[in-house]
C-alpha cells in the first residue's frame, strides 16, 4: 500500500535498522524502543491487522513471524532471561501502524497484567 509506512520500509524508501530479512518477512529495530530489545517482525505483504490474517492461506506466515521472533530472541541474547511477543490490534489494543507487526520485547522485566 502506497501510504503504509511499513510497506515503505519493506520497499526501502524509508530506512530501517534491519536485523533479518527474507522474501516473506522483515525484522527491524523499533524507532522508539520501549525496552532494551524492541524489534518488529512484519510480513512483507501488506496485512492491516491480525483480523486480516487469512485462515489457512496465512497460517504458515503467522507461524513464521513467531519462529522468526524466537530465533531473534536467541540471537539477541534474551532467550534465557525471557521476553514478550505482542500483536496489538485496533484502538484498545494500542495499534498505531496498520501493517501487522509482532513486537519482540526483552532486556528488562515486564509487569502483568498489561497496562
Ligand atoms: P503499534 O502501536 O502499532 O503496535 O506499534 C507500532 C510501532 O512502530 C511503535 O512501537 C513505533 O515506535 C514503531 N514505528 C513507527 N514508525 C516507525 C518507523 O518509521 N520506523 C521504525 N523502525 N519503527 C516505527
Amino acid at each position: 500500500m502506497s501510504d503504509c509506512i511499513f510497506c515503505k520500509i519493506v520497499a526501502g524508501s524509508i530506512p530501517s535498522n534491519k536485523v533479518y530479512e527474507d522474501d516473506e518477512v522483515l525484522a527491524f529495530h523499533d524507532i522508539n524502543p520501549t525496552a532494551p530489545v524492541h524489534v518488529l517482525i512484519i510480513p512483507k505483504k501488506h496485512i492491516a491487522t491480525t483480523l486480516d490474517f487469512a485462515p489457512e492461506e496465512d497460517d504458515r506466515l503467522v507461524g513464521k513471524l513467531v519462529t522468526t521472533a524466537t530465533r531473534l530472541a536467541r540471537e539477541l541474547g534474551i532467550d534465557q532471561s525471557g521476553f514478550r511477543l505482542v500483536f496489538n490490534t485496533h484502538h484498545d489494543g494500542g495499534q498505531e501502524v496498520y501493517h501487522v507487526h509482532l513486537h519482540l520485547l526483552g532486556g528488562r522485566e515486564f509487569t502483568w497484567p498489561a497496562g
